[in-house]
């Protein structure tokens, strides 16, 4: 059985930035305004995400190790209307299986929180512990107990920079949320959760680029975008610099990526790409977000429309101001 977890968390868990991810959308859905995201020595040595959400009661916190127990799915029904991020219940049970791994949580209506210290999916310790109210996870010895994981991971440099191209996407995506990373207790990027995108888009980029980003709107009765592209001369020459989002989730799809481009057609020089972010919004009936466990990848039903209305929607901002 414990052979079987630890495969199965291999899914869900390559490397520490899919680590990351998970515990970050879990604060997401826990409505933290407020995400700490602490890592040492390239996420191997420790990470340590901190949220200022709902937390978990002390009856319900060793539940959410039990593989497929999510608080979040109470009908077959609702996996069509995904409105939170995890779905699944596999992240906490795979990181456990795979790490020693600490939670203190704490709901709002209790004076003491919970503690449980699980390692290599065997439980070690559990109990009341004195807490804030949220939920605080720390992922120690990632993949110490799956030695062919460890092997496949680059250096420490390439995990962090993941794990911050990560952070600054979530930033871009949750303006509303404030996300500070810090990498061996040095600040690595920090978004200031004002809820205004053009501020995240400052944090990130720095405020020159945000001061000559075009802001971007469209809205119909089914879908809705909004965002902010940038002038041609903003160009870079990797895609990293394009976020989008569906419904609040990162979405890494090829076709939209291309519908933004074609946007900019005429006015890019080959090998090079626009900053963008676009916050796309659509009823979650037109969306399977079921195609990959590690949910980067959607369906859009009727795709073919929404790649239109982006690249008409990228091309009427473009149109808008003096190139
Ligand atoms: P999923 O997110 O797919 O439901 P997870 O394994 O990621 O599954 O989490 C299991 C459950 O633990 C969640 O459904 C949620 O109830 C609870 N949980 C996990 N992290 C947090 C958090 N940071 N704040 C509040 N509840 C959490
Ligand atoms: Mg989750």
């Amino acid at each position: 059985e414990n052979t079987a977890c630890r495969i199965a968390a291999g899914e869900v868990v390559e490397r520490p930035v899919s680590v990351v991810k998970e515990l970050v959308e879990n604060s997401l859905d826990a409505d933290a305004g407020n995400i700490t995201v602490a890592i040492a020595g390239g996420g191997l040595e420790s990470i340590t995400v901190v949220d200022n959400g709902y937390g978990i009661s002390q009856e319900d916190a060793p539940l959410a190790f039990q593989r497929h127990a999510t608080s979040k799915i109470k009908t077959a029904g609702d996996l069509y209307q995904i409105g939170t991020l995890g779905f699944r219940g596999e992240a906490l049970p795979s990181i456990a299986a795979v790490s020693d791994l600490l939670i203190k949580t704490r709901i709002r209506e209790n004076n003491e929180g919970y503690c449980l210290n699980i390692r290599g999916g065997k439980l070690i310790e559990e109990g009341p512990v004195g807490c804030r109210i949220g939920t605080m996870v720390t992922v120690r010895e990632l993949f110490f107990n799956t030695p062919a994981r460890l092997k496949h991971l680059k250096s420490k440099a390439t995990e962090i920079g993941l794990v911050n191209e990560l952070l600054y996407k979530m930033a871009l995506i949750n303006p509303g949320v404030g996300f500070l990373l810090t990498h061996n207790g040095r600040q690595v990027f920090q978004s200031p959760g004002s809820a205004k995108l053009l501020e995240t888009v400052a944090a990130v980029y720095g405020v020159n680029v945000a001061s000559v980003m075009i802001p971007l709107e469209y809205e119909d009765n089914e879908i809705k975008i909004e965002g902010y592209i940038g002038k041609p001369e903003l160009s870079r020459s990797s895609k990293q610099q394009i976020t989008t989002a569906v419904n609040g989730r990162i979405v890494r799809n090829l076709a939209i990526h291309a519908a933004i481009e074609e946007g900019y057609r005429g006015l890019l020089t080959v090998g090079r790409y626009p900053v963008a972010v676009l916050l796309l919004k659509m009823p979650p009936g037109m969306l399977d977000v079921n195609v990959h466990p590690a949910k980067m990848e959607i369906k859009i039903e009727t795709e073919e429309k929404v790649l239109s209305i982006i690249t008409s929607t990228v091309r009427k901002a473009l149109g808008e101001v003096n190139l």
